[in-house]
């Protein structure tokens, strides 16, 4: 009995083993075949991914490419500098001192600086203090030559002698372009020094819905800087002490202005 029991028990574990091992390779290969599916399942998901994420990058590197070669960057910008007033029109004065000439001077220098700035074509309207124009001469001057910037340069006068700082004028309905560049220009000049910053404004003295002539008259982005009083004494010093720094930093503004690009966007000539 003990024999024939024991036999039986080994058939039994051989059937046993035969069915473990059955069940073993059935499941191995279901384990083989599942892990297959879910390898090329993630494979897939992994690719997908690595798609999905180097298409913004690819786009954007795209767009960063193509933004910039289809923007036309310019490369010259054309800065008219006009020194207020001339000839027979002296501008303000104080005692012997004409505006015509104070304007000259400051204007020469950022003429000569700009003239050194890379990109930069600085076209100066007159040279001499006899020389007239008027404002209507003055824009077409501008927007025939296709400039991109236009800079009056004066001095301020008041009856109040005490009056005093400087001023920067843009257009009534100023443009992005015209805030940053005042922006620039005041940072750039009180650094240098001056009594008072009466800041940047928009449209024409005592009267902000209409602009100076030359402003309105010009196509491109336009300002007048008036530096300083020249019916004050103190900022007749600052000014004879600093109107090379003060044209400097006009130049820097300018400067500054073109190389971020600004006046690229600005709009075509009308
Ligand atoms: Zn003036």
């Amino acid at each position: 009995m003990a024999g024939s029991s024991s036999g039986k028990k080994r058939v039994v574990r051989r059937i046993h083993k035969g069915r473990v091992c059955g069940c073993l390779t059935v499941f191995v290969i279901i384990f083989i075949l599942i892990s297959t599916l879910i390898n090329g399942c993630t494979k897939k998901h992994n690719l997908q991914k690595q798609k999905e994420s180097s298409e913004p990058s690819i786009s954007t590197s795209v767009n960063d490419h193509s933004s910039s070669e289809t923007e036309t960057k310019k490369s010259e910008y054309i800065v008219i500098v006009d020194p207020g007033h001339g000839g027979e029109d002296v501008g303000s004065a104080n005692g012997d001192r004409l505006e015509k000439v104070d304007n000259l001077r400051y204007a020469s220098v950022v003429y000569e600086e700009l003239l050194n700035r890379e990109g930069i074509k600085p076209i100066i309207t007159r040279t001499s203090n006899d020389t007239y124009m008027n404002n209507e001469e003055r824009a077409k001057f501008a927007n025939d030559a296709g400039a991109d910037l236009y800079l009056a340069l004066h001095r301020n006068k008041s009856d109040d002698s005490t009056a005093n700082g400087l001023e920067i004028w843009f257009q009534q309905d100023h443009t992005i372009i015209d805030d940053v560049f005042g922006y620039k220009l005041e940072q750039a000049l009180t650094k240098v020094g001056v009594q008072n910053n009466r800041g940047v404004q928009f449209g024409y003295t005592n009267d902000k819905q209409n602009n100076f002539q030359i402003i309105e008259w010009t196509d491109m982005t336009a300002c007048i800087i008036e530096l300083g009083f020249i019916s004050n004494d103190e900022d007749n010093r600052l000014f004879d002490a600093h109107y090379k720094d003060y044209a400097k930093a006009i130049a820097d503004a300018t400067e500054s202005l073109c190389r971020e690009g600004y006046l690229d966007k600005v709009k075509e000539p009308q």
